[in-house]
């Protein structure tokens, strides 16, 4: 059955995300004046390519549309093909046949939406607003149709005759239940204002996204003096200048709003005027009452989820994403954020006097604020801890780290990253390699796609052109996709990664490997959405173990390994900044929280809103929340009531790690228990349960409290 792909994204850095929205039926029809076949769109034939990747060279623009619009028919022919049958409704004639309904349709869903992401353009952008409704139309078709629903409900409530295994047990009970979330339920004219509803947020989503794409490329800051650059390490001097000549501005330097750009300025520029105008440029992305501008529209989106919970009997729209998930209830969310909230705001006003005294000192500053942020954690990181950003690039040369993470994971579960050549790729600048299990058989394959460019959208995802699942009998192996935002090389240097860039890789890379490790037999599955950063923070805690930076860390230029002295400070910085780090995520996670408790479909005023619920939570006036409204694109499209979840995630890989911590992180059984109780089986069974099998008992939050140096007393070396 259709199914949106969806992209994992890091919290680390920003987000392109897109709608999911669920909704409603016309009744089922086909496409009356179908075209005649156009051979040459390759969607139409067997991809015919080494491990049947999609042939990206021979993929154009004026090959979706018609793609989409044959792949919905075929599905519309297959569903009726369903509800015709005489039969009475079991799982092989109703619940098989729909999770295989419109494979065309998938198939170019999952090339579309990658491409839109990665390497979009005016041609792709107005195929995703023309295409948008319509796959929404089309999936309510599905999930607002009543006769399919009565299959279902039957299937479901008799489902004791049909001796299910465990896997269609799960995906029945999920599927009964997600009919339902979507409005199975409603009479037919209230199902009519539920799919007007969902068209709606769909197309608001999609605009919502692209004007922050807009926002983001728009603004550019040009400096044409160099003492302006006092302070910026040379890398970032030669990525401002490449940029520049990008642009046609040979001879000056450019820095955007983009988190690689804008980070080391805000981190190192010694002009303050300059820090905060870029800052500012960041923040007031679409926010400048222009064409461009995303408050109303966000405002709509709010309301109209709040209608759509109403409409589907739900206190609030967090109510309703929350009912399938680990948190269950807001209530539960709202716990977890609070009890990190207290300390962390603690930790952060520590951190800001220690910082305020060295502005003090060195006579420039009367008050920190917001843009300060990061040059003053700089100085005391430097002072505190000896430990400069730029002393660890040279050791984290891009390919050795991707290295460390294919060592890291070989160790782990003996599997093998062999590079590809000859293959088609979704971007000159991506990279293939074929992943095998220990006995060499085939995994799947991954693609990784590192570099910044203008046609990609901000941030770090993990997605893929196909995802595992067993067919007439036969294994459909993943193709999967990590696509980063790193600063490209530049002249004689190779791409040197930040420490957290770094940690991105590895966070990537661990949503990556769950999608190898997956043993579905359908492609329908439910996974709980709180659960899914699991796989990829755990990943981050191999990252900087001292072992394992031993393994990757190499100095680009003598190959010698990261010293321990440096190692050792890399640890004992572990507790550098994170009352800032957390308290940021967590005003944001909360904001997110506000917005979609609403129980009114209510017109609400989005700055007024924003402003008030964060003084009401008590956020200091230095930090800001790590997205602000209108460039929030997690809470309008897959993350929405959903931004808490990478902090329960992490209360689950921090109480995780803690099992390898016990019996040594390579430890092969702990790996293979968490590869076959917690990876493997991911959306086809129930998230606490498989959780407990692998752990032997529920996470705790002490690991978390403690990693994080929110415990008293913990964070002070
Ligand atoms: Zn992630």
């Amino acid at each position: 059955m259709y199914k949106k792909p969806f992209k994992y994204h890091t919290v680390k850095r920003l987000v392109k995300s897109f709608f999911l929205s669920g909704l409603l039926i016309t009744g089922i029809y086909s496409c009356k004046n179908e075209p005649a076949i156009d051979k040459s769109n390759p969607f139409f034939s067997d991809y015919n390519t080494p491990f049947n990747v999609p042939p990206f060279e021979k993929i154009m623009a004026k090959h979706y549309m018609p793609a989409f619009e044959k792949g919905m028919a075929e599905g519309r022919s297959n569903l009726e093909k369903i509800l015709k049958s005489k039969e009475e409704p079991t799982f092989a004639n109703t619940v098989e046949p729909l999770d295989n309904m419109d494979p065309l349709l998938t198939k170019v869903t999952f090339v579309f939406f990658a491409q839109t992401s990665a390497n979009t353009n005016d041609s792709l952008q107005n195929i995703e607003v023309e295409i948008s409704p319509k796959l929404s139309e089309y999936q309510d078709e599905i999930l607002l149709n009543q006769s399919l629903f009565k299959r279902i409900k039957s299937i479901y409530e008799n489902q004791a005759k049909f001796n299910l295994d465990d896997e269609q047990k799960f995906i029945l009970e999920n599927l009964y239940k997600n009919f339902v979330r979507n409005g199975a339920l409603l009479s037919t004219a209230e199902q009519d204002s539920l799919k007007k509803l969902n068209q709606e947020i769909s197309v608001l989503t999609v605009n919502f996204s692209q004007n922050v794409l807009s926002e983001t490329n728009k603004f550019k800051l040009v400096i044409d003096n160099e003492t302006d650059l006092k302070g910026l390490p040379e890398n970032a001097i030669a990525g401002a200048a490449e940029l520049a000549k990008e642009d046609s501005l040979d001879g000056k330097w450019v820095f955007t709003t983009q988190k690689p750009s804008m980070l080391p300025f805000l981190t190192y520029d010694e002009n303050s005027k300059l820090r905060t105008e870029l800052y500012d440029a960041y923040l007031t992305r679409g926010n400048h009452n222009d064409q461009f501008d995303n408050k109303k529209i966000l405002a709509d989106i709010v309301s109209l989820r709040a209608k759509r919970a109403k409409l589907l009997g739900y206190k609030s729209h967090a109510d309703l994403n929350l009912e399938n998930r680990m948190s269950k209830k807001p209530e539960n969310v709202f716990a977890l954020l609070n009890q990190l909230w207290t300390p962390a705001l603690r930790v952060a006003g520590e951190e800001l006097k220690e910082m305020q005294k060295i502005a003090d000192r060195e006579g420039t500053k009367s008050k920190i604020t917001p843009s300060d942020w990061w040059y003053y954690a700089e100085k005391l990181r430097k002072e505190k801890y000896n430990l400069d950003d730029n002393e660890l690039r040279p050791y984290f040369k891009l390919e050795n780290v991707r290295e460390g993470a294919f060592a890291v994971a070989n160790k782990l579960y003996g599997i093998t990253f062999t590079p590809v050549t000859g293959i088609p790729l979704p971007h000159p600048d991506a990279m293939a390699f074929e992943v095998k299990e220990a006995d060499g058989s085939h995994l799947g394959l991954l693609y990784m796609d590192f570099y910044a460019r203008a046609s990609k959208g901000q941030g770090a995802w993990c997605g893929g052109y196909r995802d595992h699942q067993w067919l007439n009998g036969k294994e459909i192996t993943p193709v999967v996709s990590i696509v980063c935002n790193f600063n490209r090389p530049s002249g004689e240097t190779p791409s040197l990664l930040s420490l957290d860039d770094v940690n991105t890789l590895f966070h990537e890379f661990g949503h990556g490997l769950q999608s190898l490790f997956s043993v579905n037999k359908y492609s329908t599955t439910f996974a709980a959405m709180d659960m899914i950063e699991l796989p990829s923070q755990i990943m981050e805690h191999w990252a900087t173990e001292p072992e394992v930076m031993k393994m990757y860390a190499k100095h680009y230029k003598t190959g010698e390994v990261m010293p321990d002295a440096l190692i050792g400070k890399i640890q004992k910085s572990r507790y550098f900044n994170t009352g800032f780090d957390n308290v940021e995520l967590l005003a944001a996670s909360m904001l997110d929280m506000a917005y979609y408790t609403l129980e009114d479909p209510v017109n609400i005023d989005i700055e007024k809103f924003e402003k008030d619920y964060l003084s009401k939570i008590g956020l200091i006036k230095e930090i800001e929340p790590r997205y602000k409204s209108t460039y929030f694109l997690h809470i309008v499209g897959g993350y929405d009531a959903g931004y808490y979840c990478y902090t329960w995630a992490a209360v689950l890989d921090n109480d995780a790690f803690e099992a390898f911590k016990e019996k040594g992180i390579f430890d092969k059984a702990t790996a293979e228990s968490f590869r076959n109780n917690v990876l493997a089986p991911m959306g086809i069974t129930d998230a606490e349960q498989s959780y407990l099998k692998f752990r032997g008992h529920e996470p705790v939050i002490e690991p978390l409290l403690k990693n994080r140096g929110l415990m008293q007393g913990v964070g002070k070396n």
